[in-house]
C-alpha cells in the first residue's frame, strides 16, 4: 500500500526514517511524489590527455601513490595523482579522510566530475568514484538529483525508491487502460518510474508528460465546473455613477489607460449588479495592485468587507501599508506570525464587522476565522495558490466579488485553455514614466566589474539586488549560494555599505526584518535567494545582478528583474552566465535583449525542446502546476481540456468514473503543504 509508512521499506531503518519525518515524507507515496530537480548523466570514459577544464567528465585511471596532505596546509585537502595509458590528472578531496583507506596506490577506479585547471595541471575535485563494473551500470540509467535542502542524501532516497519498486506496490490509476492508450500514455506506476529512474531524457519526459497530463485535465475538469459556477447576481451595486473620479485623486500620477479601461468594465458589472469575478493579467510592475484597491475602496465605501490574500508575508505587509495610505482606518493585517493574543482581537474584529478591510496570507483561510459580511476578495500572484485555498477564501462570504492577479505572461491561445470563458483583462502598458531596464550578460571574469557598476550605484544614493539560486552549496550541484556569496561580497565593498540576506530558511520574522531594513533604506545590498521574486516594491533599488543566470527559467528571470524598473529612475539587470556555453548564452542573450515578458517567454519556448531540463527548471512553473508547463504542454492541454470536457458532457457528476471523482474532491477541498 502506498499509504504505508516509509519504515516499511527494506533498508529504510529508525535513522533514515527519522531523516524522512524531518523533512516531512512520511508515507511511501510522498516518498515517490518527491521528484528529482535534475539528473546526472554519466558520460562515456575519456582519456585523461582529452581533459578539458571544466568539463564533467569521467577517467578510468590507477592510482600512482597514495593520497598526501597538500604541503603546508592542514590535512584536510588529500592529494594523488591518477593515471591512464594517456596521461595523469590529479586527485582532489576536501575533509575526506577515509578516502586514505578505501583508494590507495595501485587501485583502478573510474573517477567522475568536473575538471579543474590550476597551473597548468588538471584536477578532479571531490571526485565521485566507482569500480568499472559499477560505471558501466551507472552509465545505463540516469542519476536522478534530489533537493538537499531538506537535509536527505541523495542516495539515501535513491535506495529507498530503488528497493520500493524492487518490493512493487499497487499504484491506483484515474485513467482507465483502454483510455491511457487511447492517449498513448504510460500509466501512473510506469511513469513514476520513469521519472525517478529514467534510461534516458525521452524516457524521463516520458513520464512527466503523464503527470502533467493528468494535472492538466484536473484543471480543465474544475475550470469547466468554475464556469458554470462563477456568475451570479448581486443584491448589492458597489458602484455609483462617477465614484471612480475620487479613488483617481489619491495617486500622484494618472492611471495608464489599460487600468482605466480594466476598471470601466469592473463598473459595467457592478451596474448591472453582476459578480465581479476576473483574472487581471500584467506584466511585472503594470500596476495590477492600483485595480485590487478599487475593488477594495468601493466595498468598504459600503460598509462591507474585503480580503486581499498574498503568498507571502512580506507581499501582504507591503500591500497593507499602502493600503493604509489610501484608507487609514478599519483595516488590519493578518499574518500567520500575528501573535494568537492579536489574532484573537481580530478575528473578534472580523466577525462583528468593525473591521472592514484585511490583508494577509494564507492566514486568510484558517478555519477560525469568519466575516460577517465578506463582500469582495482579491487574491494576488494567483498562480502561487491552489484552487483549494482559493475556494476556501470565497466561502468565507456569499459568491463575493473576485479578482485574481498574476504577472505570468500567456499568449493568447493559452488564455483561452487556462481561463475558459471567464472574464481577463490585459494591463498592457507601464505606467508612462518608466525608463527601459537597461541589460548585461557577463561572464564570471567580470564579475568584479559588475560590482564595481554596483558601487557606483550606490555612491549615487541607490540600492542593489544580488540574486543566487541557492541557499546553501548542495552535494551535487555547483552552483552559488547566498551563505557563501556574503563573504565574497563583503570582501569588495567598503565596510559602511550593509549588506542583508534573504532566504527562505529564515523565520518570517527574520525575513520581514531584512526586508523592512532594505525597504527603509538601511541595507544598500539585498543579497536573496528567489524567495525575492514576487511583487516586492522597493523603488528605489535600480540595479540587480543575477548569479548562474544560466540555472534559472527565463520566465523566472523576468519576474525577478522586475524588482528593479519600478520609479521614473533608470534601472539595470546584470546577468551573469557561468556556464557560458553556446546554449545558455542564447538564452540569457534573450533576457539581455527584451524587457516583454510574453516575448521572452515564446522565445524560450522556441529553444527549448522536450527533456531540456536545468535547475530551477520551472519555466511557466509559477503557473500554478508542478508538473505540467501550460506553455511547452500547449497540444497536452488541448488534449487535456477536450477529455475533461467529453467526459463532464457524458458524466457531469462523475458517477461513471469514480476514482477520476475521487480525485477531484481531493483536489478541492485538500490543503496543500
Ligand atoms: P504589479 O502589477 O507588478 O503588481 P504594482 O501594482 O506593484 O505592480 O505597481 C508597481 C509600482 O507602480 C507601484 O509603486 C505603483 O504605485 C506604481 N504605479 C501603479 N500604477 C501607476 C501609474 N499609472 N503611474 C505611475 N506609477 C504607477
Ligand atoms: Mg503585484
Amino acid at each position: 500500500m502506498l499509504s504505508d509508512g516509509i519504515e516499511k521499506i527494506k533498508g529504510v531503518g529508525e535513522k533514515t526514517t527519522a531523516l524522512f519525518h524531518k523533512a516531512g515524507i512520511y508515507t511511501k507515496e510522498e516518498l515517490l511524489n518527491g521528484f528529482p530537480i535534475s539528473y546526472i548523466d554519466y558520460p562515456p570514459v575519456s582519456r585523461i590527455v582529452d581533459a578539458r577544464e571544466k568539463e564533467w567528465m569521467a577517467f578510468s585511471a590507477v592510482l600512482q601513490e597514495d593520497f598526501r596532505g597538500r604541503p603546508g596546509t592542514a590535512k584536510e585537502i588529500l592529494l594523488a595523482r591518477a593515471f591512464d595509458s594517456s596521461g595523469e590528472i590529479t586527485l582532489q578531496f576536501f575533509h575526506a579522510p577515509y578516502i586514505r583507506k578505501t583508494v590507495k596506490k595501485g587501485m583502478h577506479f573510474v573517477f567522475y566530475g568536473q575538471v579543474k585547471e590550476f597551473q597548468g595541471r588538471y584536477y578532479l575535485q571531490q571526485p565521485k568514484y566507482f569500480s568499472i563494473e559499477d560505471y558501466r551500470e551507472k552509465r545505463k540509467l540516469l542519476e536522478a538529483v534530489y533537493s538537499s535542502a531538506k537535509g536527505i542524501k541523495n542516495y539515501i532516497r535513491r535506495r529507498a525508491i530503488a528497493e520500493l519498486f524492487k518490493e512493487d506496490f499497487a499504484c491506483s490509476d484515474v485513467f482507465s487502460e483502454g483510455e491511457l492508450e487511447r492517449l498513448s500514455l504510460p500509466d501512473k506506476k510506469e511513469s513514476l518510474r520513469l521519472l525517478h529512474f529514467p534510461e534516458n531524457f525521452q524516457e524521463r519526459e516520458k513520464g512527466r508528460k503523464r503527470l502533467a497530463f493528468e494535472e492538466l485535465f484536473f484543471y480543465s475538469l474544475y475550470l469547466e465546473k468554475e464556469e458554470k459556477e462563477y456568475k451570479a447576481e448581486k443584491e448589492l451595486s458597489l458602484y455609483e455613477e462617477g465614484e471612480e473620479k475620487n479613488f483617481f485623486s489619491y495617486f500622484p500620477f494618472s492611471l495608464t489607460a489599460s487600468q482605466k479601461d480594466c476598471i470601466l468594465e469592473m463598473n459595467t458589472e457592478l451596474l448591472r449588479k453582476q459578480r465581479i469575478y476576473r483574472f487581471i493579467e500584467g506584466d511585472v510592475g503594470s500596476g495590477k495592485t492600483v485595480i485590487a484597491f478599487y475593488l477594495i475602496y468601493l466595498t468598504i465605501n459600503r460598509g462591507k468587507q474585503a480580503a486581499f490574500m498574498a503568498p507571502t508575508e512580506i507581499l501582504a505587509r507591503q500591500h497593507y501599508e499602502n493600503a493604509l495610505k489610501l484608507f487609514p482606518d478599519r483595516i488590519v493585517l493578518l499574518l500567520g506570525s500575528t501573535s494568537q493574543k492579536e489574532k484573537r482581537e481580530i478575528y473578534k474584529g472580523i466577525a462583528k464587522g468593525e473591521i472592514l478591510a484585511v490583508f494577509g496570507t494564507q492566514s486568510l483561510i484558517q478555519e477560525g476565522l469568519s466575516f460577517s459580511a465578506l463582500e469582495s476578495i482579491v487574491i494576488d500572484e494567483q498562480h502561487r495558490f491552489g484552487v483549494k485555498e482559493r475556494l476556501k477564501l470565497e466561502k468565507k462570504g456569499n459568491c463575493p466579488h473576485t479578482l485574481f492577479l498574476s504577472a505570468t505572461p500567456i499568449p493568447r491561445s493559452l488564455a483561452k485553455l487556462l481561463y475558459g470563458s471567464l472574464p481577463l483583462s490585459v494591463l498592457k502598458e507601464k505606467p508612462a514614466d518608466r525608463l527601459p531596464i537597461k541589460n548585461a550578460l557577463i561572464h564570471k571574469e567580470e564579475q568584479q566589474k559588475a560590482f564595481s557598476f554596483i558601487l557606483e550605484e550606490i555612491k549615487k544614493g541607490r540600492q542593489a539586488y544580488v540574486i543566487c539560486p541557492m541557499i546553501e552549496e548542495n552535494e551535487s550541484l555547483p552552483v552559488e549560494a547566498v551563505l557563501s556569496y556574503r563573504k565574497v561580497l563583503r570582501k569588495f565593498f567598503p565596510e559602511d555599505i550593509r549588506i542583508g540576506v534573504l532566504h527562505g530558511k529564515l523565520r518570517s520574522e527574520e525575513k520581514e526584518a531584512v526586508m523592512a531594513a532594505f525597504k527603509r533604506g538601511e541595507t544598500e545590498i539585498l543579497l536573496s535567494t528567489t524567495v525575492v521574486e514576487v511583487g516586492v516594491d522597493v523603488a528605489n533599488a535600480t540595479v540587480m545582478l543575477i548569479e548562474n543566470a544560466e540555472r534559472f527559467g527565463l520566465a523566472q528571470l523576468h519576474q525577478l528583474r522586475g524588482r528593479v524598473g519600478r520609479s521614473a529612475l533608470q534601472s539595470y539587470c546584470i546577468f551573469l552566465d557561468r556556464k557560458d556555453d553556446e546554449k545558455s548564452r542564447e538564452r540569457l542573450e534573450i533576457m539581455k535583449n527584451s524587457n516583454d515578458g510574453f516575448a521572452i517567454a515564446k522565445e524560450d519556448l522556441r529553444l527549448r525542446g522536450p527533456g531540456d531540463l536545468f535547475f530551477g527548471e520551472r519555466q511557466s512553473g509559477e503557473l500554478q502546476f508542478s508538473m505540467a508547463d501550460p506553455i511547452l504542454d500547449e497540444e497536452l492541454f488541448r488534449i487535456a481540456r477536450e477529455e475533461a470536457m467529453q467526459m463532464l458532457k457524458a458524466d457531469p457528476e462523475l458517477k461513471k468514473h469514480p476514482k477520476v471523482q475521487e480525485e477531484f474532491f481531493k483536489m478541492i477541498t485538500t490543503d496543500t503543504p
